[in-house]
This record gives structure tokens, C-alpha cells and sequence, in this order.
């Protein structure tokens, strides 16, 4: 049933392996077969890599997959067919779903649906809480003997720091981490992007660092009273960035990740990226984009290695959740196929480093989670593993159309924006699953 597939004559790039040189792949029987130059590969079928990265698939921690009980926005086939066109191959589905995954027979029923309808690897994260309440602690040890990978109540932040800490007291005897959305509610309460200069300007209500700033730190806290793995979400601010660092180096079990929008975009975007009229819908996202000062002090952090993890926050919405007024519309953008794109744009531009961007697209968040047992040859490239390959053109440019998006969010402040680097092909469990054969100007 499975293909023979060699990749030809592109730069294999592995930080796992510490590779970096123009090499063959070949796939055969699910797994890579070969690495190495000049492979022969007769009959199998040819993938041309020419002036192209091949990498491990890319994995990402934090993805809203919308089904079940919210299919206007997204199913979990349109969803992983963007995370797959996005080079995404194994993803992280956060439980903010109806019913939430609270108890091991939903997350049983919501596996039934993957292995149905799923294009890429799904890992379920359960819920902290039940019913992402923040008042009782979900059914923990049924999550973790049905296959979740970690807890969380994302966008709910768990407010009760009594409850938090019980959650990671139990977490960590099952050996699962806990990733927390970190914002004090009633520091945000009704805010609808950052607190500052351009939320005074539009007369819009702000979420204040403070409220992120706080959050890590009671955390942390937390973390270190513990001994439980702490994953902070999305974090956004240079202050939190450092706490993060800070928490590190006193040898804290706590790792982060970093979206591409807060690395890519600044408040401004609410401005409509200055070519479009103001009170951008498509930049409302949660926790809000910040500061140009915070997003460069996010870039430093990633090429520095002190975030661990690029995870999308791919968050698809329907259209009338976002054609309303700024106050009214839902946080969030559909990410996964411009991925990708802003990260080799930025590399271009010098504001990111190639290496960082692909060692938290791969190594860095499969070690976050430790992945490598539930989701083997994940994030790495290795003979013998699982072939999860993405090849991608680092100087191909194109236009982002959302009208093209798989996904069913064509929620993105970047519409018409150029990029430079694009996936060409992706392989899952070593079938060819994507291959874009026409170059797209
Ligand atoms: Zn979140």
C-alpha cells in the first residue's frame, strides 16, 4: 500500500541530528529508508527538492480544530488539510471544543473522529477543569490513560490559583504537563487588544501586560512549589519573556512557545497594516498583539533559544464572527498556511534565525511535551522513524489569498500581503499527502 518516495537534491536540514546538507530521502514502508547523497530510488516516485529545505513535518503544540460543536468555524478534515498545506504533521488540538474533553469517553469518541477524518497526526490535549470552569479539576488520569499529551483550559485561563495548583499537583504524578493560557481575567476583563497607545487611539478597551506579566509569575510560582512540567502558551510580552528565561535558569521545569502572529505583527495590525481602514477584526487574537519593542524582544527570544516552541494558536473562524464590530468579533486567526510564510520572511529580513525557526518547529516542541514515546519520529528525520517530511521553498514568494486557505477560517489579517517561502510537498507516515506542483508567482 505505501509509496517509495525519493526527495531529491534538497538541503536536509535536522536539528535533531545537528544535518545540514544536500542529500536524498528515501521513504519506503512508512519510515525513512535512506539518508544520504545520490540515492538511487528506482520505481519509486520522484519528489524534486532542487533549491528547497526538507525537514521533519513540523509540529505544532496548540491548534483549534472546532469540531466537535463548532463546525461553521472548522472541522477536524478542513482544519488538518490547512495544517498539512502549512507543513504541519503532527499538531496539538486544544479542548476548547462542545462537548470539552473533560472525561476519558469524549476524548474516546473525539480519537474515533481523527482516525476517521484526520490528514495529519492529532494528539488531544484534555482539559484542566471540568468543563473548562476553573472550579474542579477534570477527570485527569482518564485524560492521560485515553492518549492526551498535556492539560489545558486555553482561553480560559484556570483563575483560582488553589485549583491550579491541585491541577499541577495531579498532572505531574501523571507525568503530563500543564499548558496554561496566562492572563489574569479580571486584569483583562472586556479588553479587546493591547492596553496602550493605539487602543487610547481607537477608543477600544485594552488587556494591560500586566495581566500576562502576572499570570507567569503566580505560575511559575506554582511550577516551582510543584515540580510539575509548566508549558506557558502564546506568551506576547518582553517582560514575561524574561520571567520565562529567569525561571530557566533557576533550573525550572517550564518551557514556552511563541505565536507567528505576535512574532510577525504588532498592534498596529488593528490599524489594518496601515493600508486598510482601521478596527481590523482579522487582527483581534488572544492574548492581543503588542508592541513593536515586546514582538522584537519575542524574535530575540526564539533565536536565542529561550522559547522552545512555535505553535500556531491556529484559531478558524466564520466570517460573521468576524464581520461585525471590534468589541463584538472572536479572538483569533486562521494560521496554519501562512505559518510558515512569516517565519522565511522574517528569516529573509535577518529577524530570525533559520535554525531556531526549524528547531521550534520540530525538536523544540516534541521535548516541550515530551512527545517522542506517544507520537514516535515526530520532529525528527532520522532512517528507520517515521517519514513526517516537509520540503519547502525558502525563496518561492506568493500572495496570501484567503479565498485559497483549505482552511475554513479566512480569518487572516494578512490577506494580499506577500510572502517569501512556501511548502511544496509533505509527507505523512510516508504517503505523499500534499505536492504543490505548480509554482505560484
Ligand atoms: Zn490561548
Amino acid at each position: 500500500m505505501s509509496e517509495r518516495i525519493l526527495i531529491v537534491g534538497g538541503r536536509v536540514v535536522d536539528s535533531a541530528s545537528g544535518t545540514d546538507a544536500l542529500l536524498d530521502v528515501l521513504v519506503e514502508g512508512g519510515v525513512v529508508r535512506a539518508i544520504g547523497p545520490g540515492l538511487g530510488g528506482d520505481g519509486a516516485r520522484r519528489v524534486d527538492a532542487s533549491g528547497c529545505i526538507v525537514s521533519p513535518g513540523f509540529v505544532d503544540l496548540h491548534a483549534h480544530l472546532r469540531e466537535p460543536g463548532f463546525e461553521q468555524k472548522g472541522t477536524i478534515a478542513t482544519e488538518t488539510e490547512a495544517a498539512l498545506r502549512g507543513g504541519f504533521t503532527t499538531i496539538c488540538a486544544m479542548p476548547n471544543t462542545l462537548p470539552a474533553p473533560d472525561s476519558g469517553s469524549i476524548v474516546e469518541s473525539l480519537l474515533e473522529r481523527i482516525a476517521r477524518d484526520a490528514r495529519v497526526r492529532v494528539l488531544p490535549i484534555g482539559c484542566t477543569t471540568r468543563g473548562r470552569n476553573g472550579s474542579e479539576v477534570a477527570e485527569m488520569s482518564e485524560l492521560a490513560a485515553a492518549g492526551c499529551v498535556a492539560f489545558s483550559d486555553d482561553g480560559n485561563p484556570v483563575a483560582h490559583g488553589a485549583v491550579m495548583r491541585n491541577a499541577m499537583m495531579l498532572a505531574g504524578s501523571l507525568g503530563l504537563p500543564v499548558s496554561e493560557h496566562c492572563d489574569d481575567p479580571v486584569l483583562s476583563a472586556g479588553g479587546v487588544m493591547n492596553e496602550g497607545r493605539v487602543s487610547e487611539r481607537l477608543g477600544l478597551a485594552g488587556q494591560p501586560v500586566t495581566a500576562e506579566i502576572s499570570a507567569i509569575a503566580r505560575n511559575i510560582a506554582l511550577c516551582e512549589a510543584t515540580g510539575t512540567r509548566l508549558h506557558i502558551a502564546h506568551v506576547t510580552t518582553a517582560r514575561g519573556l524574561e520571567m520565562v528565561a529567569d525561571a530557566k535558569r533557576r533550573g525550572l521545569p517550564l518551557t514556552c512557545e511563541v505565536t507567528p502572529s505576535h512574532l510577525f505583527l504588532t498592534e498596529d495590525a488593528v490599524f489594518g497594516g496601515g493600508k486598510e481602514a482601521a478596527y481590523d477584526t482579522n487582527a483581534k487574537i488572544n492574548p492581543p498583539l503588542r508592541t513593536e519593542a515586546d514582538r522584537r524582544a519575542l524574535c530575540a527570544g526564539l533565536n536565542a533559544g529561550i522559547i522552545d516552541a512555535i505553535a500556531t494558536d491556529h484559531a478558524p473562524h466564520a466570517i460573521e464572527d468576524k464581520l461585525c464590530e471590534f468589541d463584538n468579533a472572536a479572538f483569533g486567526i486562521s494560521c496554519f498556511e501562512t505559518a510558515l510564510g512569516t517565519l522565511l520572511t522574517q528569516v529573509g529580513r535577518g529577524e530570525l534565525d533559520l535554525h531556531a525557526v526549524l528547531r521550534a518547529l520540530t525538536t523544540g516542541p516534541v521535548a516541550a511535551f515530551a512527545l517522542a514515546a506517544k507520537a514516535p519520529g515526530a520532529g525528527r528525520l532520522a532512517e528507520g522513524s517515521r517519514a513526517d517530511i516537509t520540503v519547502f521553498d525558502p525563496n518561492q514568494s506568493w500572495v496570501v489569498d484567503v479565498q485559497r486557505f483549505a482552511s475554513k477560517g479566512k480569518n487572516s489579517p494578512l490577506h494580499g500581503l506577500e510572502l517569501t517561502g512556501r511548502v511544496r510537498a509533505v509527507v505523512v507516515a510516508g504517503e505523499l499527502a500534499f505536492a504543490e506542483e505548480v509554482a505560484h508567482a
